[in-house]
C-alpha cells in the first residue's frame, strides 16, 4: 500500500488538492496543507503540479472530471490566466483579477482570492488595533496590491495612498477602490527609489516583488522612515527583506508575509473542507 509523507495510507477514498504553478518546487504550500490535513485527520493529500502555461486549460478541465477533487491553489504564472477557465468567480477574485484558490461546488469550479482576508488577519502583528482610520501607503498595484488595497479600504482605513512603478496602474487601482469604497480617501502616485513617503503614515505595505533578491534597489527613500510607521512586507523569503531591515533599524514594527501565507492558506483549507484549519500545525510546518 502506498503512503504519503503524512503517514496515512492512500486509499480509494483519498481526496485530492493541488497547487498549480510553474515552477512549484519553491512553494511552502504543500508542506503547510499536508500538515493541516494530517492534524485534522482528513483522508486527503495536497500535491504540487508543475503545469506549463500551454497546458493550464486542459489541466483545469481535467479537475472538473475528478470526483475526489477537493480544491486547488494557484501560483505564478496561473493566477490571472485561470480566470476565463473557471465556471464562476467570487466578487473578490473578479475585482482583483486573480484567483489563488479553486473551490469545487458540485460540478462548478469557483475561483476565489483569499489574499485580502489572509493579509488582514495577519496584519495584527504590525498594527494591533487594526487599520481603521489609519493612514496607509500600499506599494504596488499588481494582484497582491489590488487585494491589499481593497481589503484595507473595506476595513475602514482613513486614507489610502497607492504607489507603483507604473503610475498608471496605481491610478487605475485607486479609482476602482474609491468607486468600490467611497468613504475611503484614495490617492495614487509613482514609486521610485528616491520617493519620499511623507508625512509618515501609520502603515506601509510592500506588495511588489522588490526585495525577493538581495541586491534589489530600494523601493523608496528608506532614510525618511519614522519609528511610528509599521512596515509590512508580503515577501516571506527572505524572511527579512532590505525594506524590513531598514524598518527594524529605525525602530518601526516590521512584519514579513509568512503569517499572510498561513492565513490565506487556512481560508482555502476551510473553504475546501468546511472545517477550521489547524493553524498551529500549519504554522509549525512553515517554521520548519
Ligand atoms: P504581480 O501581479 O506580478 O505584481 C508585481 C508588482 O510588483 C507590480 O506592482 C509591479 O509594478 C511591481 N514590481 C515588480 N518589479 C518591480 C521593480 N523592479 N521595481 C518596482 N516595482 C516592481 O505580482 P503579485 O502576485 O502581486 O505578487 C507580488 C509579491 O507579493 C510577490 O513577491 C509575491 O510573492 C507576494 N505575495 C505574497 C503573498 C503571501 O501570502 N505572503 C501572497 C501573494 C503575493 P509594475 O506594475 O510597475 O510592473
Amino acid at each position: 500500500m502506498s503512503t504519503v509523507s503524512c503517514g496515512r495510507p492512500i486509499d480509494g477514498a483519498t481526496a485530492l488538492a493541488f497547487l498549480l504553478g510553474y515552477p512549484v518546487s519553491h512553494s511552502l504550500s504543500p508542506a503547510m496543507h499536508q500538515a493541516a490535513f494530517r492534524a485534522s485527520g482528513l483522508n486527503a493529500v495536497y500535491l504540487p503540479w508543475a503545469v506549463a502555461p500551454a497546458h493550464l486549460a486542459q489541466t483545469v478541465d481535467a479537475l472538473r472530471g475528478l470526483q475526489n477533487f477537493l480544491g486547488a491553489n494557484l501560483t505564478i504564472p496561473h493566477k490571472e490566466a485561470v480566470l476565463p477557465l473557471l465556471d464562476a468567480l467570487t466578487p473578490e477574485a473578479r475585482f482583483i483579477g486573480a484567483v489563488n484558490t479553486i473551490i469545487r461546488e458540485g460540478e462548478v469550479l469557483l475561483g476565489d482570492n483569499t489574499d485580502g482576508p489572509g493579509f488582514l488577519t495577519s496584519l495584527a502583528a504590525a498594527l494591533p488595533n487594526g487599520p481603521k482610520d489609519c493612514t496607509v501607503v500600499v506599494l504596488g498595484a499588481g494582484g497582491a496590491g489590488r487585494a491589499v488595497a481593497l481589503v484595507l479600504a473595506r476595513a475602514g482605513c482613513g486614507r489610502l495612498t497607492i504607489l507603483n512603478r507604473t503610475a498608471a496602474r496605481a491610478d487605475e487601482l485607486a479609482s476602482v477602490v474609491a468607486a468600490t469604497v467611497p468613504e475611503c480617501s484614495v490617492t495614487a502616485g509613482p514609486l521610485r527609489p528616491d520617493t519620499r513617503i511623507e508625512p509618515a503614515p501609520d502603515l506601509i505595505v510592500n506588495t511588489t516583488a522588490v526585495g525577493l533578491r538581495p541586491h534589489d534597489p530600494p523601493l523608496f527613500a528608506y532614510d525618511f522612515l519614522e519609528a511610528h510607521t509599521a512596515v509590512y512586507d508580503l515577501i516571506y523569503r527572505p524572511r527579512e527583506t532590505p525594506l524590513l531591515a531598514a524598518a527594524r533599524h529605525r525602530g518601526c514594527p516590521a512584519v514579513n508575509g509568512l503569517d499572510m501565507l498561513l492565513e490565506q492558506g487556512a481560508l482555502a483549507f476551510e473553504r475546501w473542507t468546511g472545517q477550521p484549519a489547524a493553524r498551529a500545525a500549519m504554522h509549525a510546518a512553515l517554521q520548519d
